[in-house]
């Protein structure tokens, strides 16, 4: 079989929906690859440098954004965050599905760049949820809270540009469900069939 291209998933959704576990539980499967993003904000307690994101200053970003680094780049909550453009298109092209935890106006344009890309949005079973989830983090200011509550409507008010949604009100149904979507997406015809064609042919003619 012709090695096939790899498929792009962007995932989103308001923070404190369990989007990270998802993504986390999704990168244990073989061949799905994460996209390190680069951000302006500084690293938390834990996270590395060039694991995480690759954390640079603002001047870094900027200078990238001029170069069209990018596949995609957006403001979120004050910082910088863009996803680098070479690497995702390297994995693709190696046959990797590659998995982009990214905010709503980044998954925007990806769908632009990439209408192929598949956008899956996670949903909170209700907004009191989400702000019992926010509160029982303890990393936020109240103030904090409600501005994230906003911004959580805000960014569901945008679910129809996306493929699939998710409410994860349990965490193992939520991950079963994105693997699910992944497989069945893995099994879609492509726009581009003439490879897989060319090795029945070619079986055919080696008769
Ligand atoms: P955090 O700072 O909590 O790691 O991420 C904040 C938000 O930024 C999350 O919604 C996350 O999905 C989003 N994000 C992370 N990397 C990128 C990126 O490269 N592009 C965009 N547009 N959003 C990102």
């Amino acid at each position: 079989m012709s090695r096939k291209r790899g498929r792009l998933f962007v995932i989103s959704g308001p923070s404190g929906t369990g989007k990270g576990t998802v993504c986390a539980e999704l990168l244990k499967e073989i061949g799905n690859e994460f996209s390190v993003s680069m951000t302006t904000r500084g690293p938390r307690e834990g996270e590395v440098d060039g694991k995480d994101y690759y954390f640079v200053t603002r001047e870094v970003f900027i200078e990238n954004i001029e170069a069209g680094n990018f596949l995609e780049h957006a403001n979120v909550f004050d910082n910088l965050y863009g996803t680098p453009k070479d690497m995702v298109l390297n994995r693709l092209e190696r046959g990797r599905n590659v998995i982009l935890d990214i905010d709503v106006q980044g998954g925007l344009q990806v769908k632009k760049a990439m209408p192929e890309a598949v956008l899956i949005f996670i949903l909170p079973p209700s907004l009191a949820e989400l702000r019992r989830r926010l509160e029982g983090r303890g990393t936020e200011t109240a103030e904090k809270i409600e501005r994230r509550l906003g911004q959580a409507l805000n960014e569901i008010k945008l679910i129809g540009e996306y493929d699939y949604y998710i409410v994860n009100d349990n965490i193992d149904e939520a991950v079963a469900l994105a693997k699910s979507i992944m497989a069945a997406e893995a099994a879609r015809v492509p726009e581009a069939v003439k490879p897989i064609i060319r090795d029945y042919e070619n079986e055919s003619k080696q008769k």
